[in-house]
């Protein structure tokens, strides 16, 4: 296996390559060539081990110039001692059919977590062997979480360096509070003003500005991304899928045999496009339901084949979807046009000079057969916080939220009562003012109390993480303009 460019498949390389570089120079992304098909007996034997065995065993796949010692210790480095309770990712089933599939147990309490503990080993492997003796610098975009759980990651690793840049007015307080208090000496955290797309857009700008590689690489060092641009982002999420696929296999021959539904509250695309190559990989599953907050341009790409990203930005209280420009379509638009590169590079030119761009009828139907797309507001995603808790006793952040009421409407729909995983993607506790104000009238004055009353209130437990935080101190406050991006880097850099 070998890994191309979506925008052009004549660039070929190795995992570490893909992984280590991030982008491919002309602006495509990494997909490999070929993916693992698995078996039943793959199955099976994926069903006996715990979940760093199986991800070990997925991985390899994946990970085709790393030996076997090599991903021995990645996966295990990461999740050994860094989830609580030893299970990355736990399901909770609510009646007999909606199950859990809970990503919020790692250090940052978002399912961040479940890459991007990983990600720092992959990426200090790959460099070894691709680009000895370089400096590795991070760059980040980040909605909220992946900022946190890429500085947590990456925090003292060596030879890196990282930069994480937020929207200002875009993230949460538990999330801006986790962000700038990181602790480290090769960290470093900045506000823009502008919202995600503007640092997204920024960052993507820097990585693939020619002078800025030649001043990086003068001072021996090298960019790489912890955004799922990153091959090395999304291979670690394709795990949980198959991951969860094995622990329903325990329920009997019977549960899953017409197949299971997926659902994902979805930003950039990524951790659905991973629950996708899950089902190329043989993983039954029936409809991958694509769930959207306001910013549903998603939504209304899979049902007209149009994508438009010239309509309002809204702030919800689901940050960390909002987003207008769902990067990692890119590979999915590549796959359904049957790796037509040409074609891809003119949807992603199209998208870029005018915000826009459709696809053909065939592309649109097939999208419509394996995708479902929804969304839903504010108000309906505090409704269905307060009914999934007054109905099972079940917590669930605001992100969760969302995906429950798509799934809702799915079934109302379609009346398809099949078995569905539903990606629980962050702690209610990262927004615990949105969640609280779902469950009771009470109101606290400050973050912390709110958190504790919350707690007190649903008798839940607060994680230690987010517990731990009440104490941190403050360490970056600085805002940039979101022209300033680059100076910002340099600085940091001290170059
Ligand atoms: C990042 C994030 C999402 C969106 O995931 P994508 O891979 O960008 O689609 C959803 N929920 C939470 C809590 C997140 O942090």
């Amino acid at each position: 296996m070998n890994y191309i460019s979506t925008r052009d498949k004549s660039v070929k390389v190795t995992a570490a390559k893909a992984i280590s570089q991030g982008i491919s120079a002309e602006g495509g992304l990494f997909v490999p060539d070929c993916f693992p098909v698995l078996t039943k007996e793959d199955f099976d034997k994926l069903s006996k081990l715990d979940y760093v065995g199986r991800a070990k065993y997925i991985l390899s796949g994946f990970l085709n110039d790393f030996t076997e010692d090599e991903v021995d210790y990645c996966v295990k480095g990461a999740y050994t001692n860094s989830f609580d309770n030893e299970q990355p990712a736990p399901i909770s089933l609510i009646g007999k059919n909606a199950n859990i599939l809970e990503l919020w147990h790692g250090p940052t309490c978002a399912f961040k977590d479940l890459a991007l503990q990983l990600l720092p080993y992959l990426l200090t492997t790959s460099a070894k062997k691709v680009s000895k003796g370089k400096k590795i610098v991070i760059l980040v975009a980040t909605s909220g979480d992946t900022g946190k759980a890429a500085l947590e990651g990456f925090c003292d690793v060596e030879d890196t360096e990282i930069m994480v840049f937020y929207p200002s007015d875009g993230v949460s307080p538990m999330q801006k509070l986790q962000m700038d208090s990181q602790k480290g000496e090769n960290v470093h955290v900045c506000a823009i003003k502008g919202n995600f797309d503007d640092a997204q857009t920024g960052v993507k700008k820097i990585f693939t500005d020619n002078a800025v590689k030649e001043k990086l690489e003068q001072n021996n060092m090298q960019f790489s991304s912890a955004n799922s641009i990153n091959w090395g982002r999304l291979a670690p999420q394709i795990v949980y899928y198959i991951s969860a696929y094995c622990d329903m296999l325990s329920r009997g021959e019977d549960y899953l045999k017409d197949g299971f539904n997926i659902v994902v509250p979805t930003g950039n695309f990524g951790n659905i496009l991973a629950a996708y190559y899950a089902k190329k990989m043989g993983v039954p599953v029936n409809k991958l339901i694509c769930a959207s907050n306001a910013n549903n341009v998603l939504t209304d790409f899979i049902n007209t084949g149009k994508y438009d990203r010239n309509r309002s930005f809204f702030t919800t209280i689901s940050p960390s979807m909002d987003i207008l420009i769902s990067s990692n379509l890119e590979r999915m638009l590549f796959e359904l046009s049957g790796n037509d590169d040409k074609a891809v590079a003119k949807m992603q030119n199209d998208l870029s000079q005018n915000g826009t761009f459709t696809v053909s009828e065939e592309i649109k139907q097939k999208m419509g057969e394996l995708f479902f797309g929804g969304c839903c507001d504010d108000e309906a995603t505090l409704g269905t916080i307060k009914e999934l808790f007054s109905e099972y006793g079940y917590l669930c952040d605001t992100h969760t939220a969302v995906a429950m009421n798509v799934y809702k409407q799915y079934v109302e729909k379609t009346g398809d009562n099949r078995p569905t995983v539903i990606a629980s993607t962050a702690s209610p506790y990262k927004f615990a003012n949105s969640v609280l104000s779902a469950v009771s009238d009470k109101t606290a004055e400050s973050e912390f109390k709110t958190v504790r009353l919350l707690s007190e209130i649903t008798s839940t437990e607060i994680p230690k993480p987010i517990k731990a935080l009440e104490n941190a101190q403050v360490r970056f406050k600085e805002i940039c303009q979101k022209e300033d991006m680059l100076k910002a880097v340099y600085k940091a850099l001290g170059i």
